[in-house]
């Protein structure tokens, strides 16, 4: 039988073709967008202004999938973790981060990840498949109907590699920054990825407002190597040209993103080189102390020397901030999402 298509998946000019292909008048396309973006109904036979025929119709090749929160953990910050089931059984995680400037999701891109990060949980296991841009979708919209307020900001952080799911990703930003749809501003999102160059490129020249992060965590590819695999196939220079073209082609800002491992990647040595890197790309820095994961024994900076650190970038006038990390205590901060809690028991953890 064939698998039928999530109708949150389509962009507005895909549903103009389906429709198209239906037979159907494009202001068709509207209406439907409308109920699934604006109204944000998740069944086909609530949308009342399509005849029942239509509907009918359409429920024949169409569904609309929800991911299912099957257990929300609340962290001693407000953070809220959902454990998401999705219709095929598989588990992701989404992390609400509630900031005084609104509220902020962490979406999953994938069912577990490919890249093999060292210090990482999501990567464990290895990729399942990557998630539709409707799963995307929903996972901002089960956490609205959840809190019962409107998501701002929106970053793709969590497990998998956004860019490894590029079609997918990239649906998933037009669908939701779409102004007859749910009209989230493009500069209110934030993409993270470990460094793939040809699609920091393709990104680049779609020429999209939102913000894009690079995980460097190491300033030499020799250090990159050992903690991302993925170094092995894109040379840091390579890397960081690819985001010099980024932030030359949509004039926005490359975020570096840097986990600071004790004894590791944490000298002055170490500072003075990132501040280079993030002056040739008049990038901002982010230090995350790295957090721990059960099955590593990455430990991180301490609090002074992080601070140290940070003083020690701002002398360099490097533009940087110390991520305040949420949801730790439920294992919803960086890298410690998962995607099978069942197996995997952060549950019993986090409750612990
Ligand atoms: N695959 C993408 C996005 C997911 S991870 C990427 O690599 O960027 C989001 C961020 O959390 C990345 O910067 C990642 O390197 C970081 N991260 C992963 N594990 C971490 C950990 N244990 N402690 C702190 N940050 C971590």
């Amino acid at each position: 039988m064939m698998e039928k298509k999530d109708l949150r998946s389509y962009t507005y000019d895909a549903l103009v073709v389906l429709f198209k292909d239906l037979g159907e008048k494009p202001f068709r396309a509207g209406q439907v967008f409308d109920w699934l973006h604006k109204k944000k109904v998740t069944d086909i036979g609530a949308m009342s202004n399509l005849s029942q025929s239509l509907r009918d119709r359409l429920e024949e090749e169409h569904v609309i999938h929800v991911t299912e929160p099957v257990k929300v953990l609340v962290s001693s910050d407000a953070t809220r973790k959902y454990v998401h089931r999705l219709h095929d059984g598989n588990i992701i995680e989404t992390v609400l981060l509630k900031y005084d400037f609104g509220n902020t999701v962490c979406i999953s891109s994938q069912v577990g990840c490919r890249m093999g990060c060292a210090f990482c949980a999501s990567t464990i296991d290895g990729l399942v498949r990557g998630l539709s841009a409707g799963e995307m979708v929903s996972q901002v919209y089960s956490v609205e109907s959840d809190i019962n307020e409107r998501v701002s900001h929106v970053v793709v952080m969590g497990s998998g590699e956004p860019l490894d799911n590029f079609e997918a990703f990239t649906d998933f930003v037009d669908i939701i920054t779409d102004k007859r749809g749910n009209d989230l501003g493009g500069r209110n999102i934030t993409a993270s990825t470990c460094g793939i160059v040809p699609k920091i490129k393709e990104l680049a020249d779609r020429k999209y407002a939102l913000t894009l992060a690079l995980s460097l965590h190491a300033v030499t590819d020799e250090k990159r190597k050992q903690i991302m695999p993925v170094a092995n196939r894109y040379p840091l220079d390579e890397v960081l040209d690819a985001c010099r073209y980024y932030f030359d082609t949509t004039g926005r800002r490359i975020t570096l993103e840097y986990s600071l491992i004790s004894g590791f990647n944490d000298t002055e040595a170490d500072a003075d080189e990132l501040s280079k890197i993030a002056r040739r790309l008049e990038a901002h820095v982010n230090l995350i102390p790295v957090n721990p994961i059960k099955e590593r024994s990455f430990a991180p900076t301490a609090r002074k020397d992080a601070v140290a650190l940070k003083n020690k970038l701002e002398k360099n006038h490097i533009n940087v901030t110390i991520r305040r990390e949420m949801g730790r205590d439920i294992n919803g901060a960086c890298g410690q999402l998962r995607r099978d809690f069942l197996k995997e028991g952060s549950l019993g953890e986090a409750n612990a």
